[in-house]
């Protein structure tokens, strides 16, 4: 399902939202501060496209952006300003935002922005031919198999979740509670454990040397990154 979060401190604005994006097919996840937006965006990173109100208690929603760019270039930004001065719209796209909404905004307003910006990051896939290829590694999202140096890997479903997860986010170290979260979904109430199981067996699969892995490191204390 689309992800979308929406970050406003005013709760009969975020409640109008979430009921219509709602209603509209999104699944939406709230948060009242920049702060919490940080975080909840930390927890989901399949949260698609993020709508941030610009004043707010703690840190601005420019502030929020910038934060969420200098790890995320891929997900959509659209700022929700209630003034209409150029300058707020100037300085939101200078944070690195794509978008804004001017309140007050319509329901349909807002969901065809969203749509325009999921379309363009793609619905979440990592282009049109489905195909992510990094290193030896190929994956291909709509059949949803893996190759190494053109070799067919036969992974489980939560293996391929795992290695798109990865390769989805090269570089980054993701937390195990992330991985669980991502993988196994929000609502999962099971060990953090199962996840070093998989990894384990991953490792099996696509490392060169399963005792020395150079593909999917450890971050010792915190989960694993995927380097190349
Ligand atoms: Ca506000």
């Amino acid at each position: 399902m689309r992800r979308v979060l929406i970050l406003e401190d005013e709760p009969s604005i975020r409640s109008f939202v979430v009921i219509n994006l709602r209603r509209a097919g999104y699944d939406v996840v709230e948060a009242g501060t920049g702060r919490e937006a940080l975080d909840q965006l930390k927890n989901n990173p399949d949260i698609g496209v993020a709508i941030l109100d610009i004043m707010l208690p703690d840190i601005d929603g420019f502030e929020v952006c910038r934060n969420i760019r200098v790890t995320n270039k891929t997900i959509g930004i659209i700022m929700l300003t209630a003034r209409t001065q150029e300058m707020d719209k100037v300085t939101g796209l200078m944070t690195g935002a794509d978008d804004y909404v001017t309140k007050p905004f319509s329901p349909a307003e807002l969901t065809a922005r969203i749509d325009a910006l999921f379309r363009r990051v793609g619905d979440e896939e990592p282009s049109d031919t489905g195909m992510l290829v990094q290193g030896p590694f190929a994956l291909n999202t709509h059949t949803r198999t893996l190759e190494k140096n053109g070799v067919r890997i036969k992974l489980t479903q939560v293996e391929y979740s795992i290695m798109k997860l990865f390769m989805q986010n090269p570089g980054r170290a993701l937390s195990r509670e992330e991985i669980l979260s991502s993988v196994w979904g929000g609502d999962y109430d099971g060990e953090e454990k199962i996840v070093d199981v998989n990894i384990r067996r991953l490792r099996i699969k696509i490392e060169d040397d399963t005792a020395n892995p150079s593909f999917l490191t450890t971050v010792w204390g915190f989960g694993y990154k995927w380097s190349l």
